[in-house]
């Protein structure tokens, strides 16, 4: 498909704006650069596409608000400080300068908890499609007030591509300070190459994207290239471009070929699926032995608590928890139907054992297959950089 095409082709389209786009380090949020985005997200709107649009930010103009000295480093709450005092003006800046177009932009604050538990996800996504059937853009920003540390999603560029995969849009453009992906550091090589094009993200991409210098927002160029690969999963594209370039939107649109292309994986998970391995994680861990590594990727398994040899982290009955083998190596993601610690007391037991040490029948399965996802073992060090979150 070639840029045109895929321009053409996408009815639901996510764009993602960084920091070091909306703002500037003395003065704040830069409102002609809202204004001038507005404009061209509203026209990629009304060529008949859904837009929804992840803003970051908020943190980066409350401070300029509150008078923190550009370059000082803020606390984590200073941050949380900084992003309730942000916020305010910059879903305001883009209201008002939607509706210089005739649009209407709403306020959605998330955070990691909204998005793990598939309730809130589908709700979420029910609320989102409510807002692009009305012709509203949805205006998306973590909830960082009210995300400590651990619980955080990480960055927009994250995000966005959870977002991509939960209102299945064909596309997901990154907007940045920089234009697109390099094949090396810059400053070590000074013939440094934008990579048009990328077919699949392998370790290498990876290696080179996590030395490159990352702009003002928390992502950095890595933070772009794991979206990427984690949207390529569910079937969609990335385009990461500069948002500062005059016009970007309108120059993409018209199927110009700016910024690093990522293509979709030629078999994607299911959104679902996608859901369990990408956006439900939340720190547990099971490592299991040889015998349930065969039964996992070779036999199409489900897990049970036999071939259960350590249980890591606390987590409750029906969170996503990866699956390790014995080496440690990530064999899949999936469901657990036991929580941390009642697994830990029936693990390496049989069936019929574990109704004796609960006191009650519980599940056959610890990871029934329907609710796991197993990946392909030759990509252990992508994978383990993609959910090292
Ligand atoms: N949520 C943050 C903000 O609005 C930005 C996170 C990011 O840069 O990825 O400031």
């Amino acid at each position: 498909m070639t840029r045109s095409e895929l321009i053409a082709k996408s009815r639901r389209v996510v764009v993602k704006v960084g920091s070091a786009v909306l703002t500037d380090p003395d003065q704040g949020l830069d409102r002609a650069r809202v204004e001038r985005l507005a404009g061209q997200v509203a026209r990629l709107a009304t060529a008949g596409r859904q837009v929804v649009l992840v803003s970051s930010g908020a943190i980066a103009s409350g401070r300029a608000k509150a008078g923190i000295p550009p370059g000082r480093e803020l606390s984590l709450p200073e941050k949380q400080a900084a992003a309730a005092l942000g916020q305010a003006g910059l879903v305001q800046a883009w209201e008002e300068a939607f509706a210089a177009h005739g649009r209407q932009a709403a306020q959605i604050l998330l955070t990691a908890a909204d998005l793990r538990s598939r309730r809130r996800f589908t709700n979420a996504r029910a609320t989102m499609l409510t807002l692009l059937e009305w012709g509203i853009i949805p205006v998306v920003n973590e909830n960082d007030t009210v995300s400590v540390a651990e619980i955080k999603l990480g960055d927009n560029d994250n995000l966005a591509a959870m977002l991509t995969n939960l209102l299945g849009a064909e596309l997901l453009i990154i907007l940045t300070n920089v234009d697109g992906i390099l094949d090396d550091d810059p400053r070590r090589n000074p013939r440094a190459r934008l990579i048009p094009e990328v077919e699949r993200v392998e370790a290498e991409l990876l290696r080179a994207a996590s030395a490159q210098p990352g702009a003002v927002g928390s992502g950095g160029i890595l933070s772009k290239v794991r979206a990427a690969d984690t949207v390529a999963r569910c079937g969609a594209h990335t385009i990461v471009a500069n948002g500062l370039v005059d016009g970007v939107l309108d120059r993409l649109a018209a199927g110009e070929e700016l910024g690093t292309l990522f293509r979709p994986r030629p078999s994607p998970l299911s959104s679902r699926k996608h859901w369990i391995a990408f956006t439900a994680p939340g720190g547990g861990e099971v490592v299991v032995d040889e015998g349930a590594v065969r039964a996992l990727v070779e036999g199409g398994k489900s897990l049970l608590a036999a071939g259960v040899r350590e249980v890591r982290g606390d987590f409750s009955a029906g969170s996503a928890v990866k699956v390790l083998g014995p080496g440690g190596v990530i064999l899949g993601v999936g469901l657990c139907n036991y929580s941390s610690q009642e697994l830990e007391a029936v693990k390496g037991l049989h069936s019929d054992q574990i109704r004796q040490r609960l006191g009650r029948p519980n599940h056959h399965e610890v990871i029934h297959r329907d609710n796991l996802v197993v990946f392909d073992l030759q990509e252990e060090e992508s994978l383990a950089c993609l959910l090292s979150n």
